[in-house]
């Protein structure tokens, strides 16, 4: 079972509360300097030319902010967002049906762009290109094949690796930028802000301890601030102080890194089965009974970030700091046999 709570995804029940935590302008979105300073320079470029901004794809794991970025691309271009995601345009129709609905400048955001239909990748193509549209209508030997010209608009992608990606897809991109994990002192300017917004008083180290066990993601410190907010009522405090976060957190089971039960068991598994590593991610998943995807885009690059994971040539192995965090001697490594699977 893996802590929900830590889990970076979006769930629907958030959503408002997302909402309303969500910085509308540029100016308000905390960390990522660079992508920051980037986008701004390439929005005011584009403002002063009288252009739509180059089509941008945005790429990081869930809950640091591609979302975000999205809808202030479209209120810093003073343009209306349309947002739909790779899953949903099931068929050209689909994609067809939103992009012929633009008005010159919009911005056509798509989540889990790396979903999309081989289809509808193929439309899109033209589409972000040459803004134009070649669709085929009707069927078997009456159908043909119409061109319509569409308003120059700004295609945002989002996905958690650009790996993911086909080459010519990304190729489109004018704009690609990466979101990193937010240091502690980042995510701690978060939830005083995520406070304020709320109209909940919050004690400095409280900040900072809620901070430190959000996985580098605003997501969670935004959603640990909701659920510590009620701890905190639960032991009559009207404000958020360090007893009430430390007693809170502990309740929830959040690691003193973050860490989520998937994590430890990754690690765990490394340390116990593959004698430390190096194994190769697919054993990995295997042995954990977890899709690959999931350890790869949420996972590993957390645990690699804080030293806890490397990368060698022949799989991932655990670091001295992972076997001291889990309490585990790296002396006796009695599955060594295992070890070199892969
Ligand atoms: P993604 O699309 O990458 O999964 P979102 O853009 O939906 O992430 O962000 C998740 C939540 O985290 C939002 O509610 C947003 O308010 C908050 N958030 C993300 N990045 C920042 C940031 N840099 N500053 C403040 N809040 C942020």
């Amino acid at each position: 079972m893996s802590n929900e709570v830590l889990r970076p995804g979006a769930v629907p029940e958030e959503e408002s509360f997302e909402e309303r935590l969500r910085p509308r302008r540029l100016g308000e979105f905390i960390g990522q300097e660079r992508l920051v300073s980037n986008l701004d320079v390439f929005m005011t470029a584009a403002r002063d030319r009288g252009e739509p901004l180059d089509h941008a794809l945005l790429f990081g794991p869930p809950g640091l902010g591609k979302t975000t970025l999205a809808r202030i691309i479209a209120t810093e271009m003073e343009a209306q967002i349309h947002t739909t995601s790779g899953p949903v345009l099931e068929k050209p129709g689909d994609l067809a049906g939103i992009v012929t609905n633009l008005q010159p400048g919009d911005v056509l955001f798509i989540d889990e762009i790396h979903r999309l239909s081989a289809a509808v990748e193929e439309i899109l193509y033209p589409a972000m290109e040459d803004f134009e549209l070649d669709l085929l209508i009707g069927q078997g030997p009456a159908a043909r094949s119409v061109r319509i010209g569409l308003p120059r608009f700004t295609l945002v992608g989002a996905t958690t690796r650009t790996g993911l990606l086909t080459a010519p897809l990304r190729d489109r991109f004018g704009i690609v930028q990466r979101l990193e994990f937010y240091p502690a002192t980042e995510l701690e300017q978060i939830v005083k802000r995520s406070a304020t917004i709320l109209g909940l008083p919050v004690a400095e180290d409280a900040a900072q301890e809620i901070a430190r066990r959000s996985r580098g993601t605003p997501r969670i410190s935004n959603r640990l601030l909701r659920r510590v907010r009620d701890f905190a009522h639960h032991l009559g405090s009207e404000s958020v102080t360090l007893e009430a976060a430390r007693y809170g957190l502990e309740q929830l089971e959040v690691d003193r890194y973050g860490l989520d039960s998937l994590d430890r068991r990754l690690l765990t598994t490394i340390i116990e089965i593959y004698g430390g590593g190096p194994v190769g991610l697919k054993a990995l998943a295997a042995s954990l009974g977890e899709d690959r995807g999931t350890l790869e885009d949420i996972n590993e690059p957390y645990l690699l970030q804080i030293g806890f994971l490397r990368r060698t040539p022949r799989g991932r192995a655990a670091t001295a700091r992972a076997f001291r965090h889990l309490g585990l001697s790296q002396e006796g490594e009695s599955s060594k046999l295992f070890g070199d699977e892969e």
